[in-house]
């Protein structure tokens, strides 16, 4: 997605030395061959949390077990400044950790919520966005983070800075609007019957949003569908075509631990009530199988198959998939957000269409 060129925040960063409550950590990279880092003032803090001098920038190599400097042994590394830390070149606020996991570096980034939220912002839409679009992001953004907090509070991190949680790549593309999106939705959550919700959401459902039993099989009473006519204006953006060999097709299957030979077509299920593809036949001389909708696309990728409100059509030796909508469809349609703000609807009205049943509240009243 383009990211506008808007203001940058004014003023320098404030360090977090003392990680207050409202802090999330986001796994920002897993298992790297070395990491760089550097940064105005950077205070460095070795295992038993005192400062260490380095030259900067500095390598970080993992060892067995933990990670090298300059030929000493760590466990764990952490980095903080007055304005930010350059992880390879970027930059992110707060305090940023390095220890040894995975055959590699993991490193983690642990901020105030609120400041990840304006980082995440142009990461996930655009601030250029209708204001009230924004906004709706940055509630259901802090929502789905302090819900993933909760269910993870004793793992090494809480949310993953990629799609398998929500897209954060440090604050370098911060800006004015995100900022102004934040700040006015401020610890702002949605909930049902007093607790957090799992805020899903997507970036565009192409014409009726999907319900969580159908993608992950469990029934959520917020989490049923609605219809979202608002993102096909998005059209044609929101329509997509891929074309695969049955080959190709093939060797993806097999990677996925599908033991077939001879796929010979792909036959397309029937649609749910959301008119999207229930299941998908795979058709081979050996080990056809039938499957979920949300599995094929998996299997063959998120970003190839990017929803499952497609057609098939065989060509020869290829397979034409026609689809409209991206990603499962589930919670709010960014897309859908966006124009219904254009429509002149407030962020608290889009949020309830999309969440039935929820309400606005502050971290502060559920906790
Ligand atoms: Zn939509």
């Amino acid at each position: 997605m383009l990211v506008p060129a808007l203001l940058p925040l004014p003023g320098s960063v404030r360090a977090a030395a003392v990680v207050p409550d409202d802090s999330v950590r986001i796994a920002i990279l897993k298992s790297a061959p070395d990491v760089t880092l550097s940064g105005e003032g950077l205070l460095v803090t070795g295992d038993d949390g005192q400062a260490i001098s380095l030259q900067l920038p500095v390598m970080v190599k993992p060892l067995k077990n933990g990670l090298g400097v300059n030929g000493k042994f760590f466990r764990r590394l952490t980095f903080v400044s007055s304005a930010a830390v350059y992880v390879n070149s970027k930059p992110y606020r707060g305090v940023t950790e390095l220890s040894f996991a995975e055959k590699g570096i993991l490193v983690v980034n642990q901020l105030p919520l609120e400041e990840y939220l304006v980082g995440l912002i142009n990461c996930e839409i655009s601030s250029a966005w209708p204001i009230e679009s924004v906004k709706a992001q940055a509630v259901i953004a802090r929502t789905y983070a302090m819900n993933r907090k909760a269910a993870r509070q004793s793992a090494p991190y809480h949310l993953e800075s990629s799609v398998m949680d929500q897209v954060y790549d440090g604050c370098l593309i911060e800006d004015s609007r995100a900022l102004r999106a934040v700040n006015e939705t401020k610890g702002e959550i949605l909930t049902y019957s007093g607790a957090l919700i799992q805020a899903f959401y997507h970036s565009n459902c192409g014409g009726k949003t999907e319900a969580a039993e159908n993608v992950w099989g469990m029934s959520v009473p917020y989490l049923k569908g609605v219809d979202c006519i608002y993102c096909l204006t998005a059209l044609p953006a929101a329509a997509w075509e891929c074309k695969l060999s049955l080959d190709d097709i093939e060797s993806r299957l097999r990677s996925s631990g599908y033991k077939l030979s001879g796929l010979s077509g792909i036959k397309a299920g029937v649609n749910n009530k959301s008119g999207r593809m229930q299941d998908v036949t795979v058709v081979a001389a050996k080990g056809g199988v039938t499957m979920n909708g949300n599995q094929f696309r998996k299997v063959i990728g998120f970003g190839v198959i990017k929803s499952t409100r497609f057609t098939v059509k065989i060509q020869q030796n290829e397979v034409l998939f026609s689809g409209v909508g991206n990603g499962h469809g589930v919670g709010l349609c960014q897309w859908g957000a966006k124009q219904r703000a254009l429509d002149g609807f407030e962020y608290r009205e889009i949020l309830s269409y999309y969440y039935p049943g929820t309400r606005l509240q502050k971290l502060s009243e559920i906790r």
